[in-house]
């Protein structure tokens, strides 16, 4: 039996520099995408997954002696959830990795065809949103969901060598391994969704209700008739823009990056450092998206954007910027292992702060609207948040209930159990006769398996936060009292405690739907 305190020195040793070298090569890449970059990124990304796939390291950290001490004992716990998953022999690990990202590639060069000519995701989704043609529409809707029929076998093939590396591992299948690293509890979760169902499905049935007799009216047709291609982008996932409040003019012109830099400084959180390490605007060769990355577990924070003058990346710097005073405010004292965040609590803190930017008090207090105007808009955001929180959820719903029947039986009847849950979940009629595997046009199916859960507890947890905020000091806008809390009872801790506690402290109740449901009441 090996002492664990001495093992978990060793880990660190090993894995430390390799995480780092592959942190800042990602970044250099994600700003620069050379070829040498890109091979860099490729090489030390290797070199980490082999040293994860050790499995003399974890044979040792599954027979540890943890000496009776509790903070050994986590430690080892994390490590071995951390080595798990890549402790599958080492065939069908490349096969899984080979197809992964061929999958990944066919997903970038596929093209639907529209109007006789090929179209990105950008035009179908501009079709989706603008068109008022419904043969133009529908043409549209189809062309995103070819690339599912090109993938679909290839993606009941991963699900398959998923499984059996997950068998191989002592799990059911590949869900349950994932929830099980992730120190997600599959009952808990079941039980959370089925109260998400039940707290969303009659305010979104009425939400939906409306919206249908718009587009009914919009398209001269029976609101019978309607079909998916009506709705506003290929998966109904988010709410059409009409009917929300369009906030761009109120950031035209406003230094969107200051703007965030005084939302942190003013409740005591500093974001100089991060922000003189950052890239934030827009550059040829660099990463289009937004992330925050932590380098070092120690105060090397980058935030990736590309920063313009509207509302979407207000949002965006502060939610950025939440992840960013989330890991400068881990203890320094823990240990490394420890030293990190789990999904679910720095995506809930990213979503509290990004909210901000559609909050009354934060347009009248930061962004300097007049308090009226402040007012006037805050009942209108309110129903617009409702309305995301509604559409988010029944997609979750979807997604989540429709990955556990994948990997339950990959061979099964998929094309049925997917426009099941969309009938079911989003309401949504299928259109008549449809047969095809339009499930596997999502790409997270095949590139980011048994994830989405993650997004839906992070966005109940940050509506828990934000309320145990308003009730023990009455926000967070210019609240030093608000930042206090959640650095002693979130940041500080890192992974020393596991998430769900770590959200019970925080907000001072286990994780549960009841804010959801008072947030979608308002829709
Ligand atoms: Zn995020």
């Amino acid at each position: 039996m090996t002492d664990g305190r001495a093992l978990v020195a060793e880990a660190e040793d090993r894995l430390r520099p390799l995480e780092r070298a592959r942190n800042a090569a990602w970044w250099d890449a994600s700003v620069d995408a050379s070829d040498e970059n890109e091979s860099r990124r490729r090489e030390t990304d290797l070199a980490y997954s082999n040293a994860l796939a050790d499995s003399e390291l974890f044979d040792a950290v599954v027979s540890a002696n943890d000496g009776a001490d509790a903070f050994v004992g986590r430690q080892l716990g994390l490590l071995r959830n951390l080595l798990l998953p890549h402790q599958v022999p080492a065939s069908l690990r490349e096969r899984i990795i080979e197809l992964e990202s061929a999958l990944e590639g066919r997903f970038a060069r596929h093209r639907g065809v529209v109007r006789g000519a090929e179209v990105d995701d950008n035009r179908i989704k501009q079709v989706l949103r603008e068109s008022d043609d419904p043969g133009e529409r529908r043409e549209a809707w189809e062309a995103s969901k070819t690339v599912g029929a090109a993938v679909a076998d290839d993606v009941r093939e991963l699900a398959r060598l998923r499984n059996e590396a997950a068998r191989a591992l002592g799990h059911r299948d590949w869900f349950a391994l994932s929830l099980a690293v992730d120190e997600t509890d599959e009952t808990k979760l079941l039980e959370t969704l089925a109260l998400a169902d039940r707290a969303t499905a009659e305010p979104f049935a009425r939400w939906k209700e409306a919206l249908d007799a718009k587009l009914a009216e919009r398209f001269g047709c029976g609101v019978a008739d309607l079909r998916p291609w009506h709705y506003a982008d290929p998966f109904f996932q988010e709410p059409p823009a009409d009917g929300s409040v369009d906030l761009d003019p109120l950031f035209a012109g406003k230094d969107v990056v200051a703007l965030a830099r005084r939302t942190f400084e003013a409740i005591g959180l500093e974001v100089d450092d991060i922000l003189a390490a950052s890239d934030l605007y827009p550059r040829p060769g660099k990463n289009q998206h937004a992330f925050c990355a932590d380098i070092d577990r120690g105060d090397d924070v980058r935030v990736l954007a590309n920063v313009v003058d509207n509302h979407s990346w207000a949002e965006t710097m502060l939610h950025e910027l939440g992840h960013g005073v989330y890991d400068l405010g881990l203890d320094r004292k823990l240990p490394w292992l420890f030293r990190t965040t789990h999904l679910v609590t720095t995506e809930a803190i990213a979503l509290l702060f990004g909210a901000l930017a559609r909050d009354g008090e934060w347009l009248e207090r930061v962004l300097g609207l007049g308090g009226n105007e402040a007012r006037r808009l805050e009942s209108s955001l309110a129903a617009a948040r409702a309305a995301e929180h509604l559409v988010f959820t029944r997609w979750v719903l979807v997604m989540t209930g429709f990955e556990r029947v994948l990997y339950a039986d990959p061979d099964g009847d998929l094309d049925s159990a997917w426009w099941g849950l969309v009938a079911r979940h989003q309401l949504v009629t299928p259109p008549n006769g449809r047969r095809a595997p339009d499930w596997a046009a999502k790409i997270h199916v095949a590139v980011a398996p048994v994830y989405y859960h993650t997004y839906l507890y992070g966005s109940i947890v940050a509506l828990q936060l934000r309320e145990a905020l308003r009730s023990s000091v009455g926000g967070l806008v210019d609240r030093h009292e608000a930042a206090e809390l959640l650095a002693t009872n979130v940041f500080a801790h890192g992974q020393s405690v596991r998430w769900d506690e770590l959200v019970a402290r925080a907000s001072g109740r286990p994780l549960s739907v009841d804010s959801l449901a008072r947030e979608v009441a308002t829709a």
